[in-house]
C-alpha cells in the first residue's frame, strides 16, 4: 500500500476539483410575459389541441408568480425574492391560485409519474408523445384526490387540486404561497439529459431552460404550435453530462474502500463509524444538489456503518473469550 498520506491529498484535491462549478449564464434570453385572458377560452374550445390547466378562477396578469427563464437573484430594489443558495433559473410558470383549485391536463397522455416529490408536495408528470411533449403539475395536494401513475389522461380530465399552504411543498412552519408551478418540455421524461427523477422534474435548474428543452407553457398554449417530433437532444458532452458524477462516486469509492481495507486490518472500528457518517452526512447534502451519485454515497455510507458495527461488536464480544483463555 502507497503512502496513505498520498491517497488522502488526491481524494481530497478530487473533491476539490468536483466542488468546482460549471460558469453558468448570467441572463437567459428574456421570457415574454403572456397574459391570461385568453385563458378561459383557450380551455374551453375543444378543438384545440392545447388548454390550459386551470379555469376556474379569474383569469388575469396578476396572478402570475414566477415567470418562465427567471434568475431566482434579487433584482435590485425587489422585495419578494427566492432565497436559493446558487443561482438557477425557473423551468416553469407559476399561476398564483387557492388551495382547492382543479388542475386538468393540458393535452391527451399518460400520467408517467403522481407522487410527493420535496418541495413540490404533490407532483404530476403527463406524457404527451403525440405532440412530442411532457407537462408538470407542481404543488399539487397530497390530502385531496388525485390521479395515480399510470392514468390515461384526456384533455382537459381532472388530474388533481391544488395544496393548502402546509402540504404543498410547504409545512406549517415555512407555508408556501398556494400556486400551480406548470413546465412544459419538449421530448419525454425518458430523454431527460443526465437522467434521475430530480433532473425530469426540474423546477428550477442551473442551464437556461430553453437549453434542455423547456418551453414557456403559455406561449405554446397560446400558440397551439407542437414543436417538432424530432426535437433534438441537447448537445451535452460526456464529461459534462457525467464528470462529477464520475469524480463524486470514484473518490467516495476509494475513500470508502480504503477505510475499510484499513479498518480490518487494524481492527478498528472507529475508522469505519466517523467517516461513514460523513458520507452518509454528504449524501444527504448533495442530494439537495441533485446529484445523481448521492444514492451511491448512502450505499457506501450505510455499509461503512454496518460493516463498523459489526466489528464493534465482534471485538466488544471477543474479549471475555480472550480472557477466559
Ligand atoms: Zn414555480
Amino acid at each position: 500500500m502507497p503512502n496513505p498520506r498520498l491517497w488522502m491529498s488526491f481524494i481530497f484535491l478530487a473533491l476539490l476539483l468536483a466542488a468546482c462549478k460549471t460558469q453558468y449564464p448570467e441572463t437567459c434570453p428574456s421570457s415574454t410575459p403572456v397574459g391570461l385572458l385568453q385563458a378561459n377560452a383557450i380551455a374551453e374550445d375543444n378543438s384545440l389541441a392545447f388548454r390550459f390547466p386551470l379555469d376556474e378562477s379569474p383569469v388575469d396578469e396578476t396572478l402570475y408568480f414566477g415567470w418562465f427563464g427567471i434568475s431566482n437573484e434579487c433584482p435590485p430594489g425587489a422585495e419578494d425574492c427566492f432565497n436559493f443558495p446558487v443561482r438557477e433559473f425557473h423551468a416553469a410558470e407559476d399561476y398564483r391560485r387557492p388551495p382547492g383549485t382543479p388542475v386538468y391536463a393540458m393535452a391527451d397522455g399518460r400520467i408517467s409519474f403522481s407522487g410527493r416529490a420535496g418541495g413540490y408536495g404533490w407532483l404530476i408528470l403527463i406524457d404527451h408523445p403525440q405532440a412530442n411533449l411532457y407537462s408538470l403539475y407542481g404543488h399539487l395536494s397530497p390530502s385531496r384526490w388525485k390521479l395515480a401513475t399510470g392514468t390515461e389522461v384526456k384533455k382537459g380530465d381532472l388530474v388533481a387540486y391544488l395544496g393548502d399552504p402546509d402540504e404543498n411543498g410547504g409545512s406549517v412552519e415555512n407555508p408556501l404561497d398556494p400556486h400551480l408551478h406548470f413546465g412544459l418540455r419538449a421530448g419525454q421524461t425518458a430523454d431527460y439529459p443526465s437522467r434521475g427523477e430530480w433532473r425530469f422534474m426540474a423546477g428550477w435548474i442551473k442551464p437556461c431552460p430553453q437549453e434542455l428543452g423547456w418551453l414557456q407553457p403559455s406561449l405554446v398554449i397560446t400558440s397551439q404550435h407542437i414543436p417538432f417530433a424530432d426535437y433534438p437532444a441537447p448537445q451535452v458532452g460526456f464529461l459534462v453530462r457525467w464528470g462529477v458524477e464520475l469524480v463524486i462516486t470514484g473518490a467516495y469509492t476509494l475513500f470508502g474502500l480504503g477505510t475499510l481495507l484499513y479498518a480490518i486490518k487494524k481492527n478498528k472500528s472507529i475508522f469505519m463509524l466517523f467517516p461513514a457518517a460523513i458520507v452518509i452526512l454528504a449524501g444527504f447534502v448533495l442530494h439537495n444538489n441533485r446529484v445523481l451519485s448521492t444514492y451511491a454515497l448512502l450505499v457506501i455510507g450505510i455499509f461503512m456503518l454496518a460493516s463498523g458495527t459489526y466489528l464493534y461488536l465482534r471485538r466488544a464480544t471477543a474479549k471475555p473469550l480472550d480472557q477466559s483463555m
